[in-house]
């Protein structure tokens, strides 16, 4: 039976990145890593494939220069009723195409070192003489730590034992040539993520994003719908047909939806409750939960990955892999600590229809709001040493109020 230090199950960005901060920090410890994959790369990934540019430049500090065709990201258009607010800053995020991005990540990280069996399902997982024996379909191996990187139904989570209350978001997504939508579609919005919030609240606990994508070389859209689940939004006939409300949303945009494959994949929210580890396993990525405001997991899953990666090799070196403090370091780490005020968030927008217009309407008066907002997404905001700052424009805005005064500048650019 092979032994290795770690084994770490999938490869997608939250698995990757572990396996890549791990080569990084520990080079010894990364010549005993195997990363497990049940598919084979390129393999589809329901996914709308925006990537913060945060998630980027963490990349580019590991060295990885993203040499795969993307769609840069100058806007981010947020849409209520007939209301649009543009938050405008040049090269925000990108978007890509999932199967490539994670080739893309998958083949760094073997050109590095890292050893990925693909085509290889995690079928099994018992403890054994201080670590866990891991079995596949090809294999059985013995491991010190096992890193669960697989996604929201998480085998690693179940097989370690793990039991805590799931709630996963829904998500509906389809991709259509843009100029099915209109001949001129991107000479306005190639640049543009647009989060449409005029459902929330009627029938929505999340919202529905509109985003340009590449596909083979060509144009095209995806369009989506992302619920959280944790509320009860709307009558309960809206709730079971969350499908539908997809489908009423292509017609408005005069699409066919009988033309229109949809797609769906649940997101594993986090929650504080959730457990994230138990003694020599670590959860990232989906398997642990992202946030419940947007559902955006690819940065975090990449972040995730970066904190496992120093649990593991500070475990190493102090010989304590109980990962009992996983969730306390997450909790403090800046992305950690973005998931659970973005839950917050989640919780007034979604959960409250006076917190809900409230928090539109200071987004919509407030420039410093705006600037957080976009800044934060960029990666060069960091809104957890500004939370004074914030509570200040907030505590003004319930005071004083804007008057809804409309807001022209380099930021936020006021329509309808
Ligand atoms: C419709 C939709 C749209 C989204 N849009 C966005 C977006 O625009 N931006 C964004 O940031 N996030 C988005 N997300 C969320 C994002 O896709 C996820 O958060 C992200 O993929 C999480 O990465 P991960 O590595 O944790 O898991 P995954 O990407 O799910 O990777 C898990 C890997 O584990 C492998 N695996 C699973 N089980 C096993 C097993 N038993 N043995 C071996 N391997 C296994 C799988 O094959 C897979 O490769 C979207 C999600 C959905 C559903």
């Amino acid at each position: 039976m092979e032994r290795y230090d770690v084994i770490i199950v999938g490869s997608g960005p939250a698995g990757t990145s572990t396996a890549l901060n791990i080569r990084a920090l520990a080079p010894e410890i990364s010549d005993r890593t195997l990363v497990l994959e049940k598919a084979s790369h390129p393999r589809e990934r329901v996914c709308a494939g925006a990537v913060r540019a945060g998630a980027v430049s963490t990349l580019e500090r590991l060295g990885i220069k993203l040499s795969i065709p993307f769609r840069q990201v100058n806007r981010i258009r947020i849409r209520y009723g007939a209301d649009i607010l543009d938050l405008c800053e040049n090269d925000i995020g990108r978007v890509v195409r999932r199967s490539e991005f994670d080739t893309h990540l998958a083949g760094e990280a073997q050109r590095g070192g890292v050893e990925l069996h693909e085509n290889e399902v995690l079928t099994g997982m018992e403890r054994k003489d201080g670590g866990m024996i891991v079995s596949t379909a090809l294999g059985t191996y013995w491991s010190r730590v096992v890193v669960g990187a697989d996604g929201t139904p998480s085998r690693v989570r179940k097989l370690a034992g793990i039991r805590d209350r799931m709630v996963a978001a829904t998500n509906y997504m389809v991709e259509v040539p843009a100029e099915m939508i209109s001949p001129d579609y991107y000479g306005e919005s190639a640049d543009m993520l647009t989060f449409d919030f005029s459902l929330t609240q009627r029938c929505l606990s999340g919202y529905i994003w509109e985003f340009p994508c590449i596909i083979d070389g060509r144009d095209y859209v995806s369009i989506g719908l992302f619920n959280n689940n944790l509320f009860n939004t709307g009558p309960p006939s809206y709730r079971r047909n969350l499908r539908q409300i997809l489908m009423k949303q292509l017609k408005s945009r005069g699409l066919n939806p009988d033309d229109c494959s949809v797609k769906s994949h649940p997101t594993r929210m986090f929650q504080k409750s959730n457990i994230v580890s138990a003694p020599g396993v670590l959860l990232v990525g989906d398997a642990a939960g992202v946030d419940s405001f947007a559902g955006e997991g690819i940065y975090h899953a990449i972040k995730y990955g970066q904190l496992a990666a120093h649990e593991v090799v500070r475990a190493f070196r102090t010989g304590d892999l109980s990962f009992s403090h996983y969730i306390r370091s997450i909790l403090n780490s800046d992305f950690g600590g973005e998931i659970v005020r973005f839950g917050r968030v989640a919780r007034a927008l979604y959960g409250s229809s006076i917190k809900f217009n409230f928090i539109l309407s200071l987004l919509w008066n407030s420039p410093d709001i705006q600037r957080m907002m976009i800044q934060n997404y960029k990666g060069t905001y960091k809104i957890r040493g500004h939370v004074m700052k914030v509570g200040w424009k907030m505590a003004h805005h319930l005071i004083f109020g804007d008057k809804g005064v409309p807001i022209r500048g380099p930021i936020g650019k006021v329509h309808g």
